[in-house]
């Protein structure tokens, strides 16, 4: 059976309403929050604080959330960031995520009536993808995306149709794998180890917004044991997160090294994603069977980056056009057809 990939980057939930790493700080400043939520978002704006006295000669862009996330990992590992004392690195690791969760929850304002909670319309690119996938055999797709919201995967559950987040081995071979390499705003980890998933029912609304980040943390897994949100900063040091996420990788390899069609869409591919670079490699090395590699950008800066990590067997596949993915969802569609 011949197998298509699609690679969705935040490009493709930005229509939705998600900022991009670019943005995210200043959504994140500009949330409508009490004091006492507002703590995290305090506490990552003083270390950022910091940190610009330290790098204002280095080149580190401190207005990027990605940049921001990825020092506080590293700080974390080597026990020193800026003058940041030691026994607060732990926490403002905790404090970065929730900035994230909570200004993902607040910008997607996913409005869903509680007493019939598919009657609101998905995003409209994912409402058009989804619709579109639903009549088709789910196992000849699989999604692979950078993001974290929950906009393709209220979608999916819209049209009814079943996605496995390959978070454990065994997989449920009907269901369209929805890979999400960076974590997923769903997903918390247990301090006894294990990966939690929140299911769709637990959901909680506040004034009829979902919540689902903020529900999450809420939830207990084990009695005293707090659950952390399961979200990897899409820069370098993915090595941390090796026991919830391994699978997820594992299976991302395997689809893209069985596709026939990898279509990447709204994925800038950032310096910085040095593991997507590898992952990519490894996953599509010598596939005599890829047909097409077509990658969808408005970034026209973007068709160079991906010319250097095309490797030469497959250069003659590659495409790039220069086109949002609201613009070409049918037409995707029409060429696998
Ligand atoms: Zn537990």
């Amino acid at each position: 059976m011949a197998k298509t990939v699609f690679v969705l980057g935040a490009g493709a939930s930005k229509e939705a309403g998600a900022p991009l790493m670019s943005e995210f700080l200043d959504r994140a400043n500009s949330l409508d929050l009490s004091k006492h939520e507002k703590e995290d978002i305090d506490n990552v704006f003083k270390a950022i604080q910091k940190l610009k006295v330290v790098h204002y000669n280095s080149y580190v862009d401190l207005d990027n959330i990605e940049t921001v996330f990825g020092l506080i990992e590293m700080g974390t590992l080597i026990n020193r960031l800026a003058d940041v004392p030691l026994n607060e690195l732990e926490g403002l690791k905790k404090s970065i995520q929730r900035l994230i969760v909570q200004t993902l929850d607040l910008s997607l304002k996913m409005k869903i009536d509680p007493e019939n909670t598919l009657r609101q319309l998905p995003a409209p690119c994912y409402h058009k993808f989804a619709s579109t996938l639903k009549d088709k055999n789910a196992q000849a797709f699989s999604v692979i995306t950078f993001n974290y919201d929950m906009v393709i995967d209220y979608a999916f559950r819209y049209y009814g149709i079943p996605i496995d987040y390959c978070l454990e081995e065994v997989q449920n071979n009907q269901a369209l794998k929805l890979l999400k390499l960076h974590g997923s705003l769903n997903w918390g980890k247990c301090e006894c180890g294990t990966t939690y998933v929140l299911p769709w029912d637990k959901f909680k609304y506040t004034s009829s917004f979902l919540t689902i980040g903020a529900t999450l943390l809420s939830q207990i897994h084990c009695e005293n044991k707090t659950i952390e949100p399961v979200l990897v900063p899409p820069t370098w040091n993915k090595g941390a997160y090796h026991s919830e996420l391994r699978n997820v990788w594992r299976q991302a390899a395997k689809e893209l090294s069985e596709a026939e069609n990898i279509f990447i869409i709204g994925y800038s591919l950032p310096e910085s994603d040095i593991f997507f670079k590898y992952l990519f490699a490894l996953g599509t090395v010598g596939k005599a069977f890829l047909k097409k590699i077509w990658v969808y950008n408005p970034d026209p800066a973007v068709e160079n980056r991906f010319k250097a990590l095309i490797g030469k067997g497959i250069e003659k596949k590659f495409k790039f056009i220069q086109k949002p993915f609201s613009e070409v969802i049918y037409s995707i569609f029409n060429i696998i057809d």
